[in-house]
């Protein structure tokens, strides 16, 4: 994070009235019980107030960045500050892998695992779904374990920082494998509308992007593993890029994950953006609404009626799909989800109207906004997605009875 408090897309001036970067758990710790109010700022890539406070904002940047791979559990445990980018390539030199990541390398593993962070794929669950365990400092500055099966388990891993800060997370590692990516190009929409389901399980990981303009969907990026053979010549008519493509139309491609079917291990292939280059646009706005996968082709159909409501503020939009889980704030609770993304230009105020006519052509399919980006859903209606919702409270109110760890856009979305 900067130091002039400002999150990633600039669009968030937090209001902190202090600042914090504790060099260890124990600091860490006494950081905690001491403040009023208090929430971590991960690497800031957030577009909303999620991670505000006007307290102490908590910066984990600092800690001693700690990797310990078990090969017996097939996990790995790392500090409540490190980033993808900081765990992945060690995790592939120990022959290991992460399921999945999301189109960018460089945000913490915690701030992702709080707000439900995903990336693609019909099998892929977000991924806060690998963890396996949480240590958690609470408000008393105590450490408090959870692991996988304890009964608050599946309540406290998407807690959008309500609940103390977490110190260390262990996750699920895989077999490391290797990726093919191939950008297919201009696909109808209505063939995706009729054949969806017959794409996004084509491959191991699928996004399609597109603009919302006319009739094409732009680009679809398969993500298959290598093992899979060669790359389909082509995807229900639409053929193979020739050159890298960068989601946003005129934005360079190198700066992107390896493409054209070449082989490469899974952390150079399956976020989007590589580790060390510059993240989609920089200056921009983000949205994420998730529908069931049932109601995904009329969801689609629904966004194509509406598009010009809204494509004058994009810079890109994305469609993807995560897998059911049992997190009791999951996007993806009990539910196969599609989600559609918007990267928006940064006009706040054409924006705001845009994210309005998105919800409103996605209203009759329940949507779920992402925790971490730009919605005018009011909390009610947030809360009401979500059967377990009370649940979370009552763990909420147990593991931080005086509601340190909550800030005014968690209070109003999820207390009120
Ligand atoms: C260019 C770009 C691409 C993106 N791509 C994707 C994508 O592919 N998929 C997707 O789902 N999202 C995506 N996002 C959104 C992003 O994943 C979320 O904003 C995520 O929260 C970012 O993590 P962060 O470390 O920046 O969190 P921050 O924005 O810093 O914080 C988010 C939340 O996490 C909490 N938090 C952080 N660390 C801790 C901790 N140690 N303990 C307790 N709480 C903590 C904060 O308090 C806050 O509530 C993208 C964002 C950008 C800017």
């Amino acid at each position: 994070m900067s130091d002039t408090l400002r999150n990633w897309a600039g669009n968030i001036e937090f209001s902190a009235a202090s600042i914090a970067r504790p060099a260890s758990v124990d600091e860490l710790s006494e950081t905690v019980r001491r403040a009023d109010k208090v929430r971590v700022v991960g690497s800031g890539h957030s577009f909303n107030r999620i991670a505000d406070t006007e307290g102490t904002l908590l910066s984990l940047g600092q800690l001693k960045r700690a990797i310990q791979i078990d090969p017996d559990s097939r996990t790995v445990t790392v500090d409540g500050g490190a980033t993808y980018a900081d765990i992945a390539p060690t995790l592939h030199e120990a022959g290991l892998a992460l399921a999945n990541v999301a189109s960018l390398p460089n945000i913490t593993i915690a701030g992702a695992v709080v707000t439900a962070t995903h990336g693609s794929g019909d099998r892929n669950q977000n991924l806060s779904a690998a963890v396996a365990a949480l240590k958690f400092v609470t408000a008393s500055g105590e450490i408090v374990s959870l692991r996988r099966g304890d009964a608050d388990f599946d309540g406290a891993v998407v807690n959008l920082g309500a609940l103390g800060v977490i110190a260390e997370m262990t996750l699920d590692v895989v077999p490391r494998f290797d990726v093919r990516q191939t950008v297919y190009l201009d696909l109808p929409a209505a063939t995706v509308i009729k054949n969806l389901d017959a794409l996004t399980s084509s491959a191991y990981s699928v996004s399609h992007f597109t603009r919302w303009q006319g009739t094409n969907i732009g680009q679809v990026w398969v993500k298959a593993l290598a093992s899979a053979g060669e790359p389909a010549a082509d995807i229900l008519g639409a053929l193979p890029a020739t050159a890298p493509c960068h989601p946003i139309p005129g934005m360079d491609g190198s700066l992107c994950t390896g493409q054209m079917g070449v082989p490469g291990p899974w952390h150079e292939r399956l976020f989007h953006f590589a580790i060390g280059n510059t993240a989609s646009a920089g200056a921009e706005l983000q949205s994420e609404f998730f529908v069931s996968r049932a109601n995904a082709p009329a969801a689609i159909a629904a966004l194509h009626a509406a598009q010009d409501q809204f494509n004058s503020a994009l810079f890109i939009s994305e469609i993807r799909s995560v897998a059911a889980d049992t997190l009791w704030l999951s996007s993806a609770y009990e539910q196969d989800t599609i989600g559609f993304h918007f990267t928006w230009q940064p006009d706040w105020v054409k924006t705001i109207a845009a994210v309005r006519a998105v919800e409103l052509a996605l209203a009759p399919f329940n949507p779920r906004p992402h925790w971490a980006k730009l919605f005018t859903l009011p909390g009610a209606q947030v809360q009401s997605l979500y059967p377990k919702m009370d649940a979370f409270r009552h763990l909420a109110q147990r593991m931080d009875p005086g509601g340190k760890f909550r800030n005014a856009f968690v209070t109003d979305l999820l207390f009120t």
